[in-house]
């Protein structure tokens, strides 16, 4: 009788456990839980240092319905949040189902409740040292000078170097930039590859102190310097379990998606684009894939 009792209970128990999985399951991939999209911003759901469009906002909210959403950007959140709060206006994005992800992923939020909350991040200055730091500074410091002086009709404002937590943004004409500064910028460093030879001189700098460090094209007027590995790949460790897809527009070599293209393009889960209109057109095509 009494082992009766327990193997009923037994079978009861382990019904539930299974009943129990499926909704989870289903509940998952309803909720489109069981897979993680993510998005540069600058050149890919924005125009550079612009705002996100009501286009761009729907085809978000309407992947929402078939997948997790995220960020995932090179700028901290005060560039994510002046260009994108168009998505959390009323009938805007689901945030529950929108992560966001600055300086290259090495920072997460999630949003908790009625707010998004920090939940991850890291300290370049701690991962390298304080010396090996020190002598970035003082190199950008002094390259930062001799452009100055060769290029004296450029446009510069003031900020050219940032401190982000996890990686070191440096702008040579200023963050402060105005639009047609930037294009200025962007016309000249086209006639003279200014970036490139500049790049070219870090780079070699680096190495030569043996510093364990990657220096990438940041948008269009910057440079990123993080450890190496701190590029946007490190956002993908926040999903270990999740199928991850990306779309972004600096895809080339040196570009600062280039990492992230590479790793998840062998899967056919990367895409470039040449601006949002494109971001569009591939996720209408990404949904379709999904609703299939
Ligand atoms: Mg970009």
């Amino acid at each position: 009788m009494c082992k009766r009792l327990s193997a009923d209970i037994f079978s009861k128990l382990l019904q539930e456990r299974v009943l129990n999985f499926i909704y989870s399951k289903t509940s998952e991939i309803r909720n489109g839980d069981n897979m993680i999209v993510l998005f540069d911003m600058d050149g890919t759901l924005t125009p550079p240092r612009k705002e996100i469009t009501h286009e761009v906002v729907r085809v978000l909210k309407k992947l929402q319905r078939y997948s997790r959403i995220g960020i995932i950007s090179g700028s901290d959140t005060d560039y994510i949040n002046q260009q994108c709060k168009r998505l959390f206006e009323i009938g805007g994005v689901d945030p529950s189902k929108l992560d966001i992800l600055p300086c290259n992923g090495t920072k997460l939020y999630k949003w908790k409740h009625t707010n998004y909350s920090l939940i991850e991040s890291v300290d370049m200055r701690e991962k390298i040292g304080k010396t090996a730091y020190r002598h970035i500074i003082s190199k950008i410091l002094n390259l930062q000078s001799s452009i100055v002086t060769l290029y004296p009709a450029l446009p510069f404002t003031g900020t050219f170097v940032q401190y982000r937590g996890s990686l070191l943004n440096w702008c040579p004409i200023g963050r402060e930039a105005n639009f047609s500064e930037r294009d200025d910028w962007k016309k000249n460093d086209k006639e003279f590859a200014i970036r490139e030879a500049y790049s070219e001189e870090l780079e070699k700098f680096i190495k030569d102190k043996g510093i364990d460090v990657t220096v990438a094209l940041g948008g269009t007027t910057s440079f990123d310097v993080y450890p190496t590995g701190w590029d946007k790949t490190f956002g993908l460790t926040h999903y270990p379990e999740q199928p991850a897809y990306f779309i972004g527009d600096r895809c080339e070599k040196g570009g600062n998606d280039w990492h992230i293209y590479k790793s998840l393009e062998k899967h056919d889960r990367a895409w470039k684009t040449s601006g949002p209109e494109e971001t569009i057109h591939l996720v209408e095509k990404l949904i379709e894939k999904l609703r299939d």
